[in-house]
């Protein structure tokens, strides 16, 4: 007897009607098997069938993208105006990395010694495993960068849905077969598997066949399949994007401490607060605290209530709200939305509460966060240095690139917003996202933007010298 997903709507607060079979190990097989042949026979290695997919993908999305809204929304319950901007970006990032794959492609060179020429082409990789977030259905999920960036690179990709959004996956891997089988391509350059617990991801990637791995997700589950991938007698490239707690340091100097601190609650609390990049920790200047917890009161209170994306991330942010109530003395503001129960807010802690208290120091996935004082630059290097790599650091102040804390940021996290709030990230070529470990696994590359087909991407040199 096969085992069934099911998905959840929290804005109903029921499950939905539609049940997903799981996928067997014969299937794992299958798609491992046709993966290898799709590219041991080169499937995706003409760069203008690549782009000509990927294009086939975006048309598909596109005429699909009111189905894709309804299955969206009812297992993410994220509203229209979030789909619409996820949406947007999900074709803007297939159109970035086909442009990517081009130019990759025409900057091949070539080096003319006297005796030999040296040229050099990139290569894909092999099988591309993809894990996809809970938390963006779209945008890195089955349609996403990680699959998009290992098409434009060459690679066939096998995908293994999230269980929580498992009908927008499956219904994604539909519209990448539709394409798929619209231009004649091998039937391995694309896989889909769906999953009740951990064993068929954890095969996949261990298994020889696959060449390479994107995660996005929790540093646990990033942490397993990353150990799995190097332990292997062969190990492959993992790249693992995981949680960030995103520190946001207010300056002395700051004076428009009203608009920044409504921004950042707008950035805790969006979308219930479900971002890798949502601002988790506020460094605030001792004598600005006490506004600025009144501030940050204020705005909280006037947040529009959001569900969560299922019960389980909603049960697993309250746990770590006791787990943090259960050690912290320290003063919290929350309050809890009437519509669908969901706590937001936030602790006060001083540097020293903050550094004896290690669950105050984690990710808190959901609409909260924590202020710290701290009464010198001194005080606020010593807590920066108990934070680990990060995705992002926020400045905020007049000139922060001059202030001391800047080199902290730069040496520290993926991506520096002076003046800003970290949520929000642009699919441009300049974007970096990623970070010093454990915000990745390898903060040499991002997973979004044209660098992101890189990773998918191997080398050969060919050398050549005149028959004699
Ligand atoms: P998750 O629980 O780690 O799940 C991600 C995927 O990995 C799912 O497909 C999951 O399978 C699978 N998985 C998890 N643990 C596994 C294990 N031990 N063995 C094999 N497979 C495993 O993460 P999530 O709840 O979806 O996402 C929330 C987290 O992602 C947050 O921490 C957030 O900060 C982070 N995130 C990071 C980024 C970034 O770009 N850095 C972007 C978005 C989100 P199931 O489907 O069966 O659960």
């Amino acid at each position: 007897m096969p085992a069934f997903i099911e998905t959840y709507n929290c804005r109903k607060g029921s499950l939905n009607p539609k049940k997903y079979p799981v996928s067997s190990r014969e299937d794992l097989e299958n798609c491992l098997a046709s993966a290898e042949f799709a590219h041991k026979t080169g499937a995706l290695l003409d760069i203008n069938k690549r782009v000509e997919f990927l294009s086939e993908i975006k048309a598909q999305i596109i005429n699909n993208k009111e189905a894709l809204f309804e299955v969206y929304s009812t297992e993410s319950s994220l509203n229209r105006i979030r789909f619409n901007a996820e949406f947007d970006r999900t074709l803007m990032q297939i159109d970035t990395y086909g442009d990517a794959a081009l130019e990759l492609n025409m900057r091949k060179k070539q080096s003319v010694l006297t005796d030999r020429t040296i040229s050099k082409t990139p290569m894909p990789l092999g099988p591309i495993a993809v894990f996809g977030a809970v938390n963006f259905p779209l945008a890195y999920s089955t349609l996403g960068g990680d699959v998009m960036g290992a098409f434009a690179a060459g690679c066939p990709v096998i995908v293994k849905g999230h269980t929580l959004h498992a009908g927008t996956s499956i219904l994604s891997a539909n519209l990448i077969y539709k394409a798929r089988e619209k231009l004649n391509l091998h039937p391995g350059v694309f896989g889909h598997l769906l999953d009740i617990g951990n064993d068929i991801g954890q095969a996949m990637v261990q298994d020889p066949r696959v060449k390479g791995c994107g995660f996005t997700g929790s540093f646990s589950g990033g942490m397993t399949i990353y150990r799995l991938t190097q332990n292997r007698k062969d190990p492959i490239p993992c790249f693992a994007e995981m949680g960030s707690i995103n520190p946001v340091i207010i300056l002395p100097n700051e004076k428009e401490l009203n608009h920044h601190i409504n921004a950042l609650v707008q950035s805790i609390t969006t979308d219930a607060g479900q971002f890798c990049t949502k601002p988790g920790v506020i460094f605030c200047p001792e004598p600005m605290l006490h506004k600025a917890v009144k501030m940050l009161n204020d705005s909280f209170e006037n947040v529009a209530p959001h569900p969560m994306l299922h019960p389980s991330v909603q049960q697993r942010f309250q746990q770590r709200l006791t787990e943090i109530n259960k050690c912290f003395k320290g003063k919290a503001y929350f309050n809890t939305d009437k519509e669908f129960g969901i706590t937001r807010g936030f602790f006060v802690a001083s540097m020293e509460q903050y550094l004896i208290t290690p669950a105050l120091q984690q990710e808190l996935f959901g609409p909260a966060g924590v202020i710290v004082a701290y009464e010198s630059e001194d005080e606020l290097l010593r807590g920066l240095k108990n934070l680990e790599g990060q995705l992002t650091a926020t400045i905020i102040g007049v000139n922060p690139e001059e202030s001391i804390f800047f080199n902290w940021a730069c040496a520290n996290a993926g991506r520096v917003i002076l003046n800003g709030v970290p949520t929000g990230v642009s699919v441009v070529s300049d974007m970096h996202h990623g970070g010093p470990f454990p915000a990745s696994s390898d903060d040499r590359f991002s997973a979004v933007g044209e660098a992101s087909i890189l990773r998918f991407v191997r080398y050969v040199a060919v050398q050549k010298s005149e028959h004699k």
